[in-house]
């Protein structure tokens, strides 16, 4: 009986340490050294709509989808909260009035990212470039060392972006927030040509932004990632469980990315958090509802999203997709 014991003892443990002692070439867990986010506030799915060179030229042989599911409140808050820490924003709290109002420190049940790196190692350069400054304030926990630049421009945060790699500096994550998107979102709606408009100049943005990266010589060691936060619905605004506001552009793009991959349809916002430690090769910490989904990575099929792991999120999201996906029926 001990001898079935140790053996079976053993094999779990052989096959825990599977994944670590056997990474090698063509394996994307521990793969990147740097991963660099460039969120676009408000682009929802739309940016599969709009005329945008510069994301095609970059995601060309990528992985990619524009039905990414939101977190279940469409605000800015819940969803860069999700994005960074790879819960529910039922788990985070984190609501827009929250992230005005109050920090979180390092200790905070459900750190970001940036706590889990910075944690992991003491040295490593972590930076937050956003437009709007709740990230690096609200959601980013504040008694940590992270590079934090706000700038309310989106044009003068790319430049200061490009600066931050011209000038040599190698992120281990590097988060960027773009605005003006939302802005011509909330004054416009998701229906007008200004929208579209603000979508292909904030390509142009984004565009600068990776060949910074590139001529810096970082892009073979980068998983570069495009996500947004929420879409909007046709008349502008957000909040709410319009199919319009709860599916996003997902698009990732790195050396052991699946070309021209199909990302599932099982995706979440907050998953961008596992694939981001998946590429660094860190643990996923236990509480993580947030998977490495199907079509990104060539040699990860796809993971099972825990379930009753947070029930507010699994009843209660179930139930809104679910109106979701009526008022995508009804036209909304
Ligand atoms: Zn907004």
């Amino acid at each position: 009986m001990k001898k079935i014991i140790a053996v079976i003892l053993c094999a779990t443990l052989f096959a825990a340490f599977v994944p670590c002692a056997f990474a090698a070439d063509g394996q994307s867990f521990g793969a990147y050294k740097h991963v660099i986010i460039i969120g676009i506030d408000g682009a929802g799915r739309f940016i599969e709509k709009a005329d945008t060179p510069e994301f095609d030229r970059i995601f060309k042989d990528g992985a990619l989808t524009y039905t990414t599911r939101t977190e279940t409140k469409t605000d800015s808050a819940p969803n860069w909260g999700s994005i960074l820490t790879g819960v529910s924003y039922f788990e985070t709290g984190l609501e827009n009035g929250v992230s005005d109002e109050k920090t979180r420190t390092s200790e905070s049940e459900h750190p970001t990212l940036f706590t889990f790196l910075r944690k992991a190692d003491r040295e490593a350069e972590l930076a937050s470039f956003v437009h709007w400054d709740n990230i690096n304030r609200g959601i980013i926990e504040t008694d940590i060392d992270v590079n934090r630049v706000d700038i309310q421009n989106d044009e003068k945060l790319t430049d200061a972006i490009c600066e931050y790699f011209d000038a040599g500096n190698k992120p281990e994550l590097f988060f960027v927030q773009l605005d003006d998107v939302d802005g011509a979102g909330h004054g416009k709606g998701s229906n007008s040509e200004e929208y579209f408009r603000q979508i292909n100049i904030t390509d142009g943005y984004l565009g600068r932004i990776y060949d910074a990266v590139e001529e810096n010589g970082l892009m073979d060691d980068s998983l570069f990632i495009v996500v947004a936060d929420h879409g909007h619905t046709a008349a502008g605004g957000h909040g709410g469980i319009t199919m319009r506001e709860s599916q996003v552009t997902l698009a990732v793009k790195g050396k052991t990315v699946e070309k021209g991959g199909k990302i599932g349809t099982e995706a979440r916002n907050r998953d961008v958090a596992a694939i981001a430690l998946y590429a660094l090769g860190m643990e996923r910490p236990a509480e993580f509802t947030s998977i490495v989904p199907s079509g990104v990575f060539s040699d990860v099929k796809g993971e099972t999203r825990p379930f009753f792991k947070d029930p507010a999120d699994d009843i209660l999201g179930s139930l809104a997709w679910f109106v979701t996906l009526l008022t995508s029926v009804i036209g909304m």
